[in-house]
């Protein structure tokens, strides 16, 4: 039986509304933007620092996004000046805004160095060469032209709803320790949502910034592109999951990326490793008897709503994780075929 530290709670059932902040913790501010997608918000933190305020990420690059914010800092955010931007990692609903936050207050941008560069990657990464790379990766994989179409008619879409980035940073790296106002927190970094995402953590406030490595209800997406097509992300994800739960205690205030404030960050860590256990074990059971494409496998693990292309885009990504790090584990094996698609048989 669980014990009550380490079953999951979620004290603040009801997030802020658009125009509302809600203090979690002394010095500790909970705001949340809206999101044009099935998962419509992201959480941004507002941490006491001195005379001014860190942010913690700063939103999507889109109009919208710039009026909420205004509307904010006009109203309930009206005392905040923003001294210091920390963007957790460089998909669009976090670092969407830092150009545009960073110019507003004149503050300077902190990031790893690795999603930094990424950051910049993307905002780079639209051209032909780059479409025909993941198209091949696509096609390798069992998915059809119609499918590629529209797939990567989505990523260049989606990836590109950032204002323009700032021309410099500050780097943070796993191991640092930095103070934000009375507290100091520990800079732990992960892959596998994204290449070395921050998280942060205050051993005396027991508050830990998870970003979107631990959500409180919904899985982080973990997927693989083109660009590095053998990676293996859910490996990095799992070994990034294990390492937290050795490292912090079973009692902080989990403060994630999406979704609400809990405790129980083990229980919830645990619900995650055994989701993608969960995932792996269909796979092996599909490609037992006869070996199957990343396509033909994605309806086997996506099975129980039906996906609109920007989650298809993910679920495509998300099955090739997970079919790599099965081939990393020895579960699978590449199936050998003369037409150069990829087919998988469980070992
Ligand atoms: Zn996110």
């Amino acid at each position: 039986m669980q014990s009550l530290a380490e079953s999951l709670r979620y004290p603040w059932e009801t997030p802020p509304a658009p125009d509302q902040v809600i203090e979690l913790a002394p010095g500790v501010l909970w705001v949340r933007l809206k999101l044009p997608f099935q998962l419509n918000h992201v959480n941004i933190y507002l941490l006491a620092d001195g005379d001014g305020w860190t942010m913690i990420d700063s939103g999507f690059g889109n109009e919208e996004s710039i009026a909420a914010w205004t509307t904010l800092f006009e109203g309930p955010l009206a005392h905040v000046k923003i001294t210091r931007l920390i963007v957790t990692h460089s998909h669009p609903d976090h670092v969407g805004l830092a150009g545009w936050i960073t110019e507003r207050f004149g503050c300077t941008l902190y990031m790893s160095q690795v999603e930094y560069l990424q950051s910049v990657y993307h905002q780079n990464r639209g051209t032909e060469d780059r479409k025909m790379a993941q198209r091949l990766f696509f096609r390798r994989h069992g998915m059809d032209e119609s499918l590629t179409d529209m797939l990567l008619g989505r990523g260049q879409d989606y990836l590109k709803r950032v204002s323009v980035l700032p021309p410099s940073y500050r780097r943070i790296s796993h191991g640092d320790e930095i103070s934000i106002g009375t507290r100091r927190f520990k800079v732990i970094t992960g892959g596998g949502h994204a290449l070395d995402q921050v998280m942060l953590y205050c051993a005396t406030d027991k508050l830990f910034i998870s970003a979107d490595q631990v959500l409180s209800k919904i899985s982080p997406n973990v997927s693989v592109w083109a660009v590095e097509p053998d990676q293996n992300s859910l490996g990095e994800y799992l070994a990034s999951l294990a390492s937290l739960t050795t490292t912090l205690p079973y009692d902080v205030l989990v403060l994630p990326g999406h979704g609400v404030p809990f405790y129980g960050l083990k229980t919830r860590i645990k619900q995650l490793a055994d989701h993608h256990e969960e995932r792996c074990g269909l796979i092996a059971a599909a490609c037992q008897h006869a070996s199957k494409t990343s396509a033909e496998l994605v309806p086997v693990v996506f099975h129980k709503r039906p996906l609109d292309p920007h989650q298809m885009g993910f679920a495509a990504g998300e099955l090739i994780a997970h079919v790599n790090y099965m081939l990393v584990e020895g579960r699978l094996t590449v199936d050998p075929q003369t037409d150069g698609i990829l087919r998988f048989r469980a070992t």
